[in-house]
């Protein structure tokens, strides 16, 4: 068998039009406009990509950006006066603060000071409750667009049995929670994982989420599986030239292709999802807020 690639990069460009014009229904129809607000504190290079790239799109989905850029040696105190505003702006729909934050700094503080109801990340343990008891509630992007994915190729996941390695709080454990509310059987492993190959071949829906370059091999994937692979690595690329680099995911592309039905690539998978999953998720915040039911996109 050979892998149908699924397409993360047009599937969020859909997503992200459909919002697009979800945005110019509620302008006319509830004369609001959902306001994003991404808070970034220091110079980290991968982090100043990743909010360019949020704020673009934000804006390009007809919605507000407000950015909030800080400097590495703002204090705890600070930020957490800066979440405190923006939870209390009415205009404001959407808080993300950009993770990893220096060190002086305590994220879990500052993720549970974020109003539950603007946590558009999904990272508030009072969300983290609500997906697990299944009340609603936002959800991690990164798992959300996983789910979005797989769901792409196959709608009805219910009786299938699913692996996801990794057991984050951000990727892992909330990714295990959605395919439990698709009615998956759900297997979490980790680094302590026993036998990791032979655990994965049971699996119809794979899920790879480690930070581990090509780790997840060709014979370690069930015949006909679909395999969303999210982790993101830089390695080396001397084939491209001296001190050249390239992304690869935590799966074996190559090997993996040729048992599974399905398969995201990397880049072009799951990565562009997120970013589109955020902006879904301000435009909920934006309609729960108001008690109002949100659009379905
Ligand atoms: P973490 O480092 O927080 O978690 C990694 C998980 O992998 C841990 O649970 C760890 O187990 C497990 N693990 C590590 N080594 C092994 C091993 N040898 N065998 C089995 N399991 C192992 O990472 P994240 O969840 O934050 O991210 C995972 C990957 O996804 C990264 O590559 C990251 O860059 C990528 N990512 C991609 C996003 C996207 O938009 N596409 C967004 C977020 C992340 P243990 O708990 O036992 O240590």
């Amino acid at each position: 068998m050979t892998a149908t690639p699924i397409d993360g990069k047009a599937i969020a460009e859909k997503l992200r039009a459909g919002l697009a014009l979800a945005v110019k229904t509620t302008e006319a129809a509830h004369g609001f406009v959902p306001g994003l607000a991404v808070v970034l504190v220091g110079e980290n290079p991968a982090s100043q990509v990743y909010v360019r790239s949020k704020a673009k799109q934000t804006v390009e989905a007809g919605m507000r950006s407000i950015e909030h850029k800080l400097p590495d040696t703002t204090s705890e105190q600070d930020l957490l006066a800066l979440v405190d505003s923006l939870n209390r702006d009415p205009a404001i729909d959407g808080i993300l603060v950009q993770l990893p934050l220096p060190s002086h700094i305590d994220a879990d503080r500052v993720i549970e000071a974020i109003d539950p109801n603007k946590d558009v990340d999904g990272f508030h343990p009072m969300n983290a409750g609500r997906l697990m008891t299944g009340t609603g509630g936002l959800v991690p992007c990164t798992p959300l667009g996983s789910l979005k994915l797989i769901k792409s190729v196959r709608s009805d996941l219910s009786g299938l049995n699913a692996v996801v390695i990794g057991r984050s709080n951000i990727v892992g454990k909330p990714m295990a929670q959605l395919l439990i509310g698709e009615s998956c059987t759900v297997t979490v492993a980790h680094s302590r994982t026993r036998d990791l190959p032979e655990v994965c071949r049971g699996a119809d829906i794979l899920v790879a989420a480690v930070g581990r370059p090509l780790m997840v091999k060709g014979d370690w994937v069930k015949e006909g599986a679909i395999v969303i692979d999210v982790g993101i690595n830089r390695v080396d690329a001397p084939d491209l030239g001296a001190g050249k680099t390239r992304l690869v995911g935590d799966v074996d592309f190559a090997g993996a292709k040729e048992r599974a039905s399905a398969i995201t690539p990397v880049p072009g998978g799951v990565g562009p999802m997120t970013i589109a999953c955020l902006l879904a998720n301000t435009l909920t915040a934006s309609y729960l807020r108001r008690g109002l039911v949100p659009p379905a996109v």
